[in-house]
């Protein structure tokens, strides 16, 4: 490295430059999606009331006025987050002499904040003002800290975006110096981890998305809730079709997707109970597993791995072994420690060449894994083809049939079995078709050239209608896994679990010497670590989320990872990790949601079609 005051030979370095991150980032080619945002607060004049207290008061939180109260000496910090005209700092760069300097004060823009500070703190209504401190913060698209590897750049690393960096800053190098040295974290950072942004989150996407976030900062936020700010940024070509249809659209690594279709007239509502989608995600559910469905999967991460040594490769960095020509299977890449870094769905197309399918939001993430893995005398070529192809699921009992009216390809189980790739035409289009699918139902991933996916779409939603289709959304999606005891990447599978203390025995091929193998051996013999258990909830209008606390002998035991709705089981269910004495089937615990104890039973997996006879009919 090349500084002013020489150069610095270092194995690793850390950008944690503050609101100078993106010029550094530039330094070397990365685009780094921080946006400056002016910040003030108020220092009061010695107050009696507080002079008058014997414990210093706490600091508090106060979303109506949207401000925060600290107390500071005998008198008050009263610190607003202004809900509107916040501005941005500095979008062409930072002069380098600015030094965490201070800007000069604009109390005028404050005072609406202000006024409705003094309803909850009436002794501010008549204090004196002793300074004003205004000064810009850091502020990334989604609120988050910027931590974790950079794409493409060995050993440099990200360390800033902070928002509340005072608070966060010795976790945020905690975590990231665990990272450094070992590889991964002792817990699952991936909220923070830097490369969930792309080069599409640069500029006025980041903007939009700090100036909201500036304004939302102390609003009480719902699951499910995606604000309009900066988007949409990316879209599939039948966007406008589903919006017209009454998608309702969640944004994954900037792609937007359907989470569920609103019946006309009816607006999204957000709370933290079963919100107003509740009735029409049951619907869709039930018609996906009565009938058939259809959802754009495209956002989906897609890499295409080829050459001489590509199986070579692939063996050595995933725990099951690469399938045979045509076919598809499930493989996880394990970190050195034994923890589930990726989950790739992998499809051979040939001798040399796989397909690689992954979560939307681990794109960077899994091409950066592939590409750092490769040996340097290993033939492979990793490409991500991400926006070359759209992705539609077609699925439910019914696939088949609506597909074999716009296929001549054979579909039936003999020259189509579950877990195999054809490259096929429908509808006249050329497909990539997958048979599997994330519900659990028969199904076809229909994997083509974006230009082609208005036409194929059309063609499936009309000769569709004779079977009754469907379109449904991430909410079905996310029901439906849960009733077949799928995991889902990030939430239940995370660098925190080996695959055998996620319930994935029978994804890893202890025949092959793949990375992280003697690790997860040793852990299991160990078992010391947290287990992931599937649990049948006694929940009562509100279904659990995951980061719920799990209880069991009146004492804290584990968390859930995530939970839904199983409409068609007709109860609600969660995953969640816990103490291993607490993993046996048929454990009684709790789980605490919105303040409600629910009973929560530890029941096998999965709840629906154990014995996989609907994907295999
Ligand atoms: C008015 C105000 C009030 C705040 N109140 C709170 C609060 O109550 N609680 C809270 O948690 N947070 C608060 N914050 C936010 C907090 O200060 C920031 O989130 C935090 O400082 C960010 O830490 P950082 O290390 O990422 O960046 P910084 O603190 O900005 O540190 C970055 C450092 O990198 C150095 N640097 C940059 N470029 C170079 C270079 N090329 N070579 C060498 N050095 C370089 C800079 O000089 C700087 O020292 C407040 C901020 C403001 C402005």
């Amino acid at each position: 490295m090349v500084t002013e005051q020489g150069t610095i030979v270092a194995d690793h370095v850390v950008n944690a430059a503050g609101g100078f991150a993106p010029q550094i980032g530039a330094m070397v080619g990365v685009q780094v999606p921080i946006v400056n945002m002016i910040h003030q607060y108020l220092v009061t004049e010695d107050l009696d009331v507080v002079k008058s207290l014997e414990r210093e008061i706490p600091v508090v939180r106060d979303p109506r006025a949207s401000c925060y109260y600290r107390q500071e000496r005998q008198g008050l910090i009263v610190g607003p987050y202004e809900t509107g005209g916040a501005q941005p700092w500095a979008l062409d760069g930072i002069d380098w002499s600015f030094d965490a300097e201070l800007l000069p004060p604009d109390i005028d823009r404050l005072l609406p904040w202000l006024e409705a500070a003094t309803k909850r703190v009436p002794a501010f209504e008549s204090a004196g003002i002793k300074r004003v401190v205004s000064g810009p913060i850091t502020h990334t698209p989604d609120g988050g800290f910027l931590i974790g590897p950079v794409e493409g750049l060995e050993n440099f690393w990200l360390c800033c975006g902070a928002g509340i960096g005072i608070t966060q800053g010795p976790g945020a190098g905690k975590y990231l110096a665990q990272w450094m040295t070992h590889g991964q974290t002792e817990i699952n950072v991936r909220e923070m981890e830097c490369r969930r942004f792309g080069s599409w989150s640069i500029g006025d996407y980041s903007v939009s998305k700090a100036v909201d976030e500036y304004h939302q900062m102390y609003q009480v936020h719902y699951p499910g809730e995606y604000r309009e700010a900066g988007r949409p940024v990316r879209t599939t070509p039948i966007y406008e079709k589903l919006a017209s249809r009454g998608a309702v659209f969640a944004e994954t690594f900037g792609w937007e997707r359907p989470k569920w279709f609103a019946p006309p007239g009816v607006e999204e509502s957000y709370g933290h109970r079963r919100m107003n989608c509740f009735d029409t995600v049951g619907e869709e559910c039930k018609a996906v597993r009565e009938r058939v469905g259809v959802i754009d999967v495209s956002a989906f991460s897609k890499f295409d791995v080829s050459g001489p040594d590509a199986e070579v490769f692939l063996d050595r960095i995933l725990a099951n072994r690469v399938p045979r020509r045509g076919r598809v299977t499930l493989a996880h890449a394990l970190t050195e420690l034994g923890g589930i870094e990726s989950e790739f769905t992998v499809s051979r197309l040939d001798e040399q060449r796989f397909y690689l399918l992954s979560a939307a939001v681990a794109r960077i993430h899994d091409h950066d894994w592939l590409v750092q893995h490769r040996h340097e005398a290993e033939r492979v070529d990793v490409k991500d083809v991400t926006e070359d192809y759209a992705a539609l699921l077609v699925t439910g009992p019914s696939s088949r049939e609506l597909l074999s009216k716009l296929t001549d390809a054979d579909l039936n189980s003999t020259a189509f079995p579950w877990l195999s790739a054809r490259e096929i035409e429908v509808a006249g289009v050329p497909v990539r078709a997958l048979r599997v699918s994330y519900v659990g139902e028969l199904g076809w991933e229909l994997h083509h050239a974006m230009r082609h996916m208005n036409e194929l779409y059309e063609a499936l939603m009309t000769v569709g209608k004779d079977f009754g289709v469907v379109d449904f959304g991430l909410y079905a999606m996310d029901a439906l896994r849960m009733e077949k005891g799928y995991r889902a990447w990030g939430s239940e599978l995370t660098t925190e679990l080996t695959p055998i203390e996620a319930g994935l025995e029978r994804f890893v091929d202890f025949n092959s010497p793949f990375m992280g193998k003697e690790a997860v051996l040793k852990r299991s013999r160990e078992s010391k670590e947290s287990r992931l258990v599937y649990l049948s909830v006694e929940a009562i209008d509100a279904d659990a989320h995951g980061n719920e606390p799990v209880y069991a002998d009146g004492r804290l035991v584990g968390l859930t990872t995530s939970g839904a709705f199983g409409y068609v089981v007709g109860r609600s269910i969660a995953f969640a990790f816990v103490e291993p004495a607490y993993a046996e089937l048929g454990a009684e615990l709790e789980i605490s949601i919105l303040g409600n104890r629910c009973a929560a039973q530890v029941i096998a997996d999965p709840l629906y079609d154990a014995r996989n006879q609907r994907l295999r009919a």
